[in-house]
């Protein structure tokens, strides 16, 4: 877990900036098909409690629901993907592309392995899950 606090990021093109100033969790990768199919990879994400979270520019934030599940907020403008979270949730999933080193954060999972591309290999150290953790 991360004890830099408070931990900045944005998107490209700067619009939206995120202040978090404390983090729940470490690094999970989903490689779950509407992950891979949004961001041409696979999806590397922390979390922090809505309340420790704080962001700058959110009026430039497309929300997109790719299940009654779930929301995905990326810049309108840029097309940067930055925040995912449960319909309802207290705490939002951060994508840890877009925060500015040092994190102090470290992949911890893979989840949604049976989705994963066929083109790339896991890093055989950390745990990894066929589906949710
Ligand atoms: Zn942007
Ligand atoms: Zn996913």
């Amino acid at each position: 877990m991360s004890d830099i606090s408070p931990i900045t990021g944005s998107c490209l093109c700067g619009r939206i900036t995120l202040k978090i100033d404390s983090l729940n969790r470490d690094v999970v990768a989903c490689h779950c098909r509407q992950c891979r199919k949004q961001t041409g990879h696979f999806v590397a994400a922390t979390r922090a409690d809505n309340d420790q979270l704080t962001v700058e520019g959110a009026e430039n934030i497309n929300w997109y629901q790719a299940s009654p599940e779930a929301e995905r907020g990326f810049c309108q403008h840029c097309g940067s993907l930055l925040m995912w979270r449960a319909m309802n949730s207290t705490h939002t999933s951060i994508m840890a592309g877009c925060l500015d080193a040092p994190t102090g954060l470290k992949v911890d999972r893979h989840i949604y392995v049976d989705d994963k591309g066929d083109y790339y290999t896991i890093e055989p150290d950390v745990p990894t899950f066929a589906q949710s953790d």
